[in-house]
């Protein structure tokens, strides 16, 4: 970052332009000039973190800033994605929430200029300018309250830098997992494939809070949750579905499902069956409500489970080989079902398998993982368009996809073929 003396008559001009600040007399404004710099960033700079305590706020000249946060931001937000007009406001916690926290970050997508303004100064001017100041701040606070804190409360965005594992590491010393990172975007859908014993567990577990990381760090929406010597913790805001099904065996569907919302006392128990019985008639389960997991399918299991995940409105969603051990036919239709409840809730989520077909048809990006100690080797795009279906699974554009992950997969195979046989010899 490179910080550009100017000076305050420049400063002050361009502040003029800004439309939210141009109210402002011209003696306030050039005190708020005094108070600011010209910043130039380069891409991939990150301007500031959720987290950390705000001191300014920004006024884009020009390029584009990112808010990875805000992905999957509804429509009406006033803090947007992207901040690429010139003029626009970003990071207005530092005066609206006087030594608050940041609660989402901002990212430098391409060569940005931007002015920084000091936001207590800000704050002292708006106070010295009676009702309009105060009228003024109101607007920035309402933006921020009713906007910023909703997105960040559902946004969902997973950063695992550098991560590493080692069990026992006194004894045997076992490297799970060595230096891994990615980035998952809120409401996004990632799978993670790669030999088995390679570390995907391990990754899951400990973006789960379940286990500890031996190095790096795994952050949601900006927060720490996991890093070498924190005891994590799993929280509501990460449900993970398993394999072998979390259904309480003693309750109907219905109580399975409407529980945990009326619980958290996010939903009356009208509301909490509505939405349940809303999500059971998309996937074919209209008629279910009074059984008990005990007289169901796999299958149907799989899918309450994963709409009872939904109901309790986690930030993202980890799978860890759910389906594995059904058959065929289940199992299309299982994955077909959790297609239609990713479009209609857009909730990020981390699915890992073995099975290449189904990252595939399920995921955005799909990540292998080299045998272990467990990296990412490649990260597969699938730019297949959503909504999608079974008969995507014949198209030209899936079996290429397919036999790029095989080659990526099947070499870590065969390391970790040799690697058991030498273990047994
Ligand atoms: P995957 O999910 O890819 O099959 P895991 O994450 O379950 O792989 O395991 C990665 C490696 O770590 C394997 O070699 C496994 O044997 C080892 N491992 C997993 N859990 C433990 C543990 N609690 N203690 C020692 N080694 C473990």
């Amino acid at each position: 970052m490179t910080t550009n003396v100017q000076s305050i008559a420049e400063r002050e001009e361009l502040l003029r332009n800004v439309p939210m600040l141009s109210v402002l007399p011209a003696n306030l404004l050039s005190e708020v000039a005094a108070n600011a710099e010209l910043r130039s960033l380069d891409t991939g700079e990150i301007v500031f973190h959720a987290g950390e305590l705000a001191t300014d706020f920004y006024i884009l000249l020009s390029g584009r800033i990112q808010h990875p946060e805000v992905e999957t931001a509804v429509a009406d937000a006033v803090v947007r994605r992207e901040v690429t007009n010139a003029g626009d406001i970003f990071g207005y916690a530092a005066f609206v929430d006087l030594n608050g926290y940041r609660i989402i970050s901002a990212t430098v997508a391409e060569p940005t200029r931007v002015m920084a303004v000091n936001g207590a100064a800000f704050r002292r001017v708006l106070s010295r300018w009676g009702k309009e100041g105060h009228d003024l701040l109101q607007v920035f606070a309402l933006s921020y309250a009713s906007h910023e804190h909703r997105i960040a409360q559902k946004a969902g965005w997973v950063s695992v830098r550098n991560a590493g594992k080692v069990y026992d590491p006194k004894g045997k010393a076992v490297v799970a997992v060595d230096d891994c990172s990615i980035e998952i975007r809120p409401g996004e859908f990632c799978a993670i494939v790669g030999p088995s014993g390679c570390g995907k567990s391990t990754l899951l577990n400990a973006i789960a809070g379940f286990d500890g990381l031996t190095s790096g760090e795994i952050l949601l929406d900006g927060n720490l949750i996991n890093r070498p010597r924190m005891h994590p913790k799993p929280g509501p805001d990460r449900i993970v579905v398993f394999q072998n099904g979390a259904l309480f065996p003693w309750a109907s569907v219905r109580e399975n499902l409407i529980r945990g919302p009326i619980i958290r006392g996010a939903m009356s128990e009208t509301e909490a069956l509505a939405r349940a019985r809303e999500l059971l008639e998309r996937v074919g389960l209209s008629d279910i409500e009074d059984l008990f997991p005990g007289a169901m399918s796999s299958g149907m299991c799989r899918r309450v489970e994963i709409i009872r995940a939904i109901l309790n409105e986690p930030r993202v969603i980890l799978l860890d080989e759910p389906f594995r051990g059904l058959d065929a036919l289940t199992k299309t239709v299982t994955q077909t079902a959790l297609l239609e409840l990713y479009d209609l809730t857009r909730k990020t989520v981390l699915f890992i398998t073995h099975d290449l077909e189904e990252a595939i048809y399920l995921a955005d990006r799909v990540f292998v993982m080299t045998t272990r100690p467990g990296r990412f080797k490649q990260t597969i795009a699938i730019d297949i368009p959503r909504p999608r279906d079974a008969k995507m699974l014949t198209s030209p554009e899936f079996i290429r996809l397919k036999e790029e992950a095989i080659e990526a997969v099947h070499e870590e195979a065969v390391k970790a073929f040799a690697a058991g046989e030498k273990e047994f010899a």
